[in-house]
């Protein structure tokens, strides 16, 4: 039996390695000898899994599992039976197996006890050739189709750009999604799928920045990292998104973990508002009370030293040019009106952008959409039109947030394909 793994990323690698340990356990029971091989476009595997967390590689989470669902954004519970079959418990067990110690920090994530994600691919390199898998780089698969030969078995035809012709009896399609391409991840899956007739749901670039609005506020913003804030999304007073944490300014726009998730909410973002809560702990009067005290405290002081004490000092200029007072920067404490005090309070409580839209693929840590998962059987990743085509990975329609759920998701139903490729 010859099984065909298409994409060396953490998908195809563990899929690859299930169904070759498999084969070497049940060898002497086996009818006919297994040839098992995996196919990578690359000169290496596992080329986007090295500069994944920021070449760290948050692997997973070490979360419960009700936490894991939550963190899947979209189809979750087509993962409840992989995630069954191959935890994060599972995953973690097998990395540290093949000799890559990890350590567990802020938030669950799980990392290399090095810090070098490449620590992560020699583990997996050390499953497939514990197993023998035949690999095959620089082999980029080309065109795959399918007939039945003379005893009516259906047979997959395999042809790559080095004119390999490889005829299998069962193909795992796991060559990830679209987003930095760069790696090789280049949506080829989907043209495949496509051409066997599967649907492939909308793809768009998620956990991904936004381009904005108040560019130039932005520009003079870049590098400013806002902590503890809260962020609303919203569309004519209906709330799209909502949390609290991390953001960040860039020369574009909008970025850092608090915007990267929203993108995996959010559909149709364009002219969005952001708007920041700057002090989320604070109600609009105990502010009010706070500039009242530093009013007090700094009577002679200008404005801009107040907002200072309020804000970090790279966002008070402007700030401030929001406020759009008549020659603010003379304006001395002793100036400020009520109806002043009440902008700023309510500035700081809502400080405003427009999305004008998101950032494309080649800064996408992850694609939204993909091979319908209607299409797939979730207990064995096979195509439910086509039999012995199976689907794992990103190229799946299945993603979730950051924090080490991708490459779970990816291993859980790479690890679920190999087991059924292998036919257990
Ligand atoms: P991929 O890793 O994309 O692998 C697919 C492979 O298939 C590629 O090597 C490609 O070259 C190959 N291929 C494609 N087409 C063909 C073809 N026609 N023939 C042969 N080979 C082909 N997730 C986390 O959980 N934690 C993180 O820390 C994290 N950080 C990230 C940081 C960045 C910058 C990015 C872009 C993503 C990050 N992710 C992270 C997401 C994670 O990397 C992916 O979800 C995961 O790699 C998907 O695995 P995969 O095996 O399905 O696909």
């Amino acid at each position: 039996m010859i099984i065909v793994i298409i994409g060396g990323g953490p998908s195809g690698m563990i899929a690859a390695s299930t169904a070759a340990k498999l084969y070497k356990e049940n060898m002497e029971k086996a009818k006919e000898p297994s040839q098992i091989i995996l196919i990578e476009k690359n000169e290496k595997l596992g080329k986007k899994l090295f500069i994944t967390g920021k070449g760290r590689c948050n692997l997973t989470n070490a979360c419960e599992n009700e936490i894991f669902f939550k963190n899947v954004i979209r189809n979750s519970k087509f993962m409840y039976s992989s995630f069954t079959n191959f935890s994060n418990i599972d995953l973690m067990n097998l990395i540290e197996e093949n000799g890559c110690k990890l350590k567990v920090e802020r938030g669950n994530r799980v990392f290399p006890v090095g810090d070098k994600s490449y620590d992560i691919i020699d583990a997996f390199k050390n499953l497939l050739k514990k197993y023998k898998v035949d690999v095959k780089l620089n082999t980029e698969v080309k065109r795959i189709s399918i007939y039945n030969d003379n005893d009516n078995n259906v047979k997959f035809e395999i042809c790559t750009n080095n004119k390999l012709k490889i005829i299998a009896d069962k193909v795992l399609i796991s060559t990830g999604g679209l987003s930095y391409p760069s790696t090789g991840s280049t949506g080829d899956g989907y043209s495949f799928a496509k051409n066997f007739g599967l649907n492939v749901t909308k793809c768009i670039p998620a956990l991904v920045p936004y381009n904005i609005k108040e560019i130039s506020e932005c520009k003079k913003l870049q590098g400013l990292t806002l902590k503890n804030v809260s962020l609303r999304i919203f569309d004519e007073n209906k709330v799209l998104y909502e949390d609290f944490g991390e953001m960040l300014f860039t020369h574009f726009g909008l970025s850092g973990p608090l915007i990267l998730s929203s993108s995996s909410y959010i559909d149709n973002e364009k002219n969005k508002i952001i708007s920041i809560d700057l002090k989320p702990a604070l109600t609009y009067d105990q502010i009010d009370k706070k500039l009242l005290r530093y009013f007090d405290e700094y009577h002679s002081k200008n404005i801009k030293s107040i907002i200072k004490l309020l804000l970090p000092n790279s966002l008070v200029d402007v700030f401030i040019e929001r406020l759009d007072f008549n020659n603010v920067l003379d304006l001395s404490v002793s100036d400020i009106d009520k109806n002043m005090r009440k902008k700023i309070v309510n500035l700081i409580k809502d400080f405003r952008f427009t999305i004008v839209d998101r950032r494309d693929f080649t800064e996408a840590i992850i694609t939204r959409g993909g091979v319908d998962i209607k299409e797939i059987n979730p207990k064995t990743m096979e195509s439910k039109k086509i039999k012995n085509l199976y689907f794992s990975g990103e190229v799946l329609d299945v993603d979730g947030l950051t924090g080490g759920f991708n490459i779970q998701i990816a291993c859980s139903t790479g690890f679920t394909a190999g087991k059924y490729l292998y036919g257990i």
